[in-house]
């Protein structure tokens, strides 16, 4: 399951990455196990609110400490558990895990966005929305603190029953997010039917917008894109201030990057929330 980075944001797996190998097999039942087990860990990325420099949310992204294999990225995981019914159990726990999060933010007075990744089976999964609702109800979250991210392939492979199970989201006061747009293929026309609230720019396009005049003409031209159609624009992957000033003269809304920090630990965000109010 080894993946090699051929260029930043793109990864490449090896010929010997397949459906059946018994490693991959072997893999997401552990997975399955740490699941229950209660091995894996939510870590949290600040979003930063571009005009006001305020904190605006915090996206929240799986850890998984392999007892043998050490640390595996989710992007070589969650595509394996994507393809196996694996990936309804992973979701579910990180619903209830953020929702609960979120809702403990909230009773602080900390009025957070948080931010939750979706994969393609959930979106094409018509029990999803009892399954939300059920945990909000448990938790006591108002939907509308919760930011669910899809990803624009996933709502591309099948764009009806996406759309279906978006509107129902929206319905019930989810705020929706598209995540890694520029990747994939999208139909504006589709696009334009979606009850989305925010457009994530791709960190790929993000991390070259100084040097490449190609990734500035695109970045740019998804920011209008992304207003003209009544969404808010994040921009992932901002690493310096220099970039941070420049999305922010494209009117840009929320940054998430490494210049203001890695995704961390709940302990670790608690204290760079401190440190980032009395900045
Ligand atoms: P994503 O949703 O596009 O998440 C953004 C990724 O960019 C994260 O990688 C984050 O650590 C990384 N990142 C953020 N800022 C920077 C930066 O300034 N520079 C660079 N180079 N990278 C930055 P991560 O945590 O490894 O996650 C990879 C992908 O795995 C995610 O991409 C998402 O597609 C998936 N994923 C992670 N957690 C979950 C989850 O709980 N559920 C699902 N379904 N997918 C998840
Ligand atoms: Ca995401
Ligand atoms: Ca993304
Ligand atoms: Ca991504």
């Amino acid at each position: 399951f080894m993946a090699a980075k051929s260029h930043e944001g793109y990864e490449v797996y090896t010929p010997s990455f397949d459906d059946h190998s018994p490693r991959r097999l072997t893999l997401m039942s552990e997975l399955r196990q740490a699941i229950e087990r209660e091995q894996l860990h939510l870590y949290y990325q600040p979003k930063i609110s571009l005009k006001s420099g305020q904190l605006y949310g915090a996206e929240a992204l799986v850890r998984w400490h392999h007892p043998r294999h050490g640390f595996i990225s989710p992007d070589e995981f969650i595509p394996m558990a994507e393809r196996t019914r694996v990936i309804k159990h992973l979701t579910l726990w990180a619903l209830k895990k953020t929702f609960r999060q979120c809702a403990d933010w909230h009773n602080q007075g900390l009025s957070l966005i948080v931010s939750v990744n979706l994969s393609t089976r959930d979106l094409h999964d018509p029990e999803l929305p009892d399954i939300i609702a059920g945990i909000a109800a448990s938790t006591g979250i108002n939907p509308g603190w919760m930011m669910l991210e899809i990803t624009e392939s996933s709502i591309m492979t099948d764009p009806e029953r996406s759309l279906d199970i978006i509107q129902r989201l929206h319905e019930m006061g989810y705020q929706l997010s598209i995540d890694d747009f520029g990747t994939g293929y999208s139909s504006l026309a589709y696009l334009k039917k979606m009850p989305l609230t925010e457009l994530k720019i791709d960190k790929s396009f993000v991390s070259d917008v100084l040097q490449s005049e190609n990734d500035a003409v695109i970045v740019k031209a998804t920011i209008n894109l992304a207003h003209n159609l009544g969404l808010k624009v994040t921009a992932e992957g901002v690493e310096s201030k220099q970039i941070f000033d420049l999305l922010n003269s494209y009117d840009c809304d929320i940054a998430q990057g490494y210049f203001f920090s890695k995704p961390i630990s709940i302990d670790a965000f608690n204290l760079w929330m401190q440190n980032h109010a009395a900045a």
